[in-house]
């Protein structure tokens, strides 16, 4: 659901800055003066949330966008001058979305982030040099009817962009690469106007509103998702449990078997990697229940319209996928000195193999709360330790 919202958010905000334009030039001359300003307030909003959230690459971007609009502006009463701003700022743009969109965050006044500002205001240094030049060439009659338009080595680049962009988010189903797709789409048409600032002042807002709602996005998902393992957070779960009331559901504790060992015996990275399997595992197998990492190497996961035999059914699921599933060492991961003693759980040099205890509790009329629920579970779960580990106790 949320994933459909994310990619319906920019192509709505596109398609609403299209009708705009449409119409944009019956607008009264105030509205047509406010438009023109727009794009600056959206841009000063975007800057200071990524500001607030330390996100160096929406923050140079947003920049770099923002007086590339203000060269436009600039450049309106003169068509040489417009035609080397849009050819060279279009020819840069889709080369700046594809390196931001790779280069790491790590923050905004770092050494990164100050080489980042120093390559950003060279080419934007640059282009103000050329379209000065150009402001004294003449604009005689022969140059009104030229094509102001990106050119063919423009396209080109767009177009790369455009599909590296789209397979990373694909491969990778990172949002901000969805998002970088969006802006570069209606960047693209801001170029294609650059004749007509009204329009470009629309494209350029319709940029900064999907930067603001990605955003958005970032700072949701820094709440509600866990950063390590990708699932659901605790806080996502305390929401969760609040919204349940009196209505019947299952709540499993999933917790790893001797992950202690695998820390000690493999280093604390590699620890993090079984983790961020075992999670995507459980994910997959539960795709019907909620997965909320607990804490540490804990689970929790949350059946709601689910009766006791499909709850168990799935879990069962799960516990096999877990255990079936070995976690291979590559060579560049193993830890540099040789671990003196290798956990008994880990059959041959490079495989780990893991295995999950569940225990799992119903909510019923005398557990009141989810977190009555829960620490049931964890009983549930210390039954199933006690067992030998490797199974599923309900209770
Ligand atoms: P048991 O089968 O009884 O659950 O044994 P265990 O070793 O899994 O449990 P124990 O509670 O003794 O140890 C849990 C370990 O999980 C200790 C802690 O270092 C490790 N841990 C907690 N959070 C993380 C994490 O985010 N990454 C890594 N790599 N380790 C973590
Ligand atoms: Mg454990
Ligand atoms: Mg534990």
């Amino acid at each position: 659901m949320r994933k459909v919202v994310g990619v319906l958010a920019p192509i709505t905000v596109i398609l609403v800055a299209w009708a705009l334009a449409v119409k944009a030039e019956s607008y009264s001359d105030a509205t047509q003066s406010l438009i023109k300003v727009i794009p600056i307030v959206i841009a000063l909003l975007a800057i200071f949330m990524s500001i607030w959230y330390q996100n160096s690459n929406s923050f140079y971007l947003v920049c770099f966008i923002l007086i590339s609009y203000i060269y436009i502006s600039i450049s309106q009463e003169h068509l040489p001058m417009l035609v080397e701003a849009v050819t060279m700022l279009s020819i840069l743009f889709p080369v700046n979305v594809v390196w931001l969109s790779f280069s790491k965050e790590r923050g905004i006044i770092s050494t990164y982030g100050r080489n980042k500002a120093i390559i950003l205001l060279a080419q934007l240094l640059w282009v103000f040099i050329n379209i000065r030049i150009k402001s004294n060439v003449p604009a005689g009659p022969g140059i009104s009817g030229i094509y102001i338009g990106i050119k063919a080595p423009a396209i080109v680049l767009y177009i790369m962009a455009v599909g590296i962009l789209l397979s990373c988010y694909i491969l990778k189903n990172q949002y901000m690469d969805l998002i970088y797709v969006a802006v570069l789409i209606s960047s693209v048409i801001s170029f294609y106007l650059s004749n007509r600032l009204l329009l470009v002042a629309i494209f350029t807002s319709a940029i900064f509103v999907i930067m603001v709602i990605a955003m958005f996005d970032v700072s949701y998902s820094l709440a509600f998702y866990d950063t390590l393992t990708g699932v659901l957070s605790r806080r996502a779960l305390e929401q969760e449990l609040l919204k349940l009331g009196n209505r019947k559901y299952y709540i499993a504790m999933v917790d790893l078997d001797f992950f202690k060992k695998i820390n000690d015996c493999y280093g604390h990275d590699i620890g993090d990697e079984v983790l961020k399997m075992v999670a995507s595992i459980l994910n997959k197998t539960l795709s019907k229940a909620k997965v909320f990492r607990y804490g540490g190497e804990e689970f929790v996961v949350l059946f709601t319209g689910k009766g006791y035999n499909e709850v168990m059914n799935q879990l069962e699921r799960a516990r096999r996928a877990i255990e079936r599933r070995p976690f291979i060492v590559r060579s560049d991961n193993r830890p540099k000195e040789k671990p003196e003693k290798i956990t008994n759980h880990s059959k041959g040099k490079g495989k780990i193999n893991i295995t999950v205890s569940i225990g799992l509790a119903q909510k019923t009329d005398i557990l009141k709360t989810g977190y009555e629920v829960i620490k049931k579970a964890d009983e549930a779960l210390y039954k199933s330790k006690n067992s030998g580990r490797n199974c599923i106790t309900s209770v």
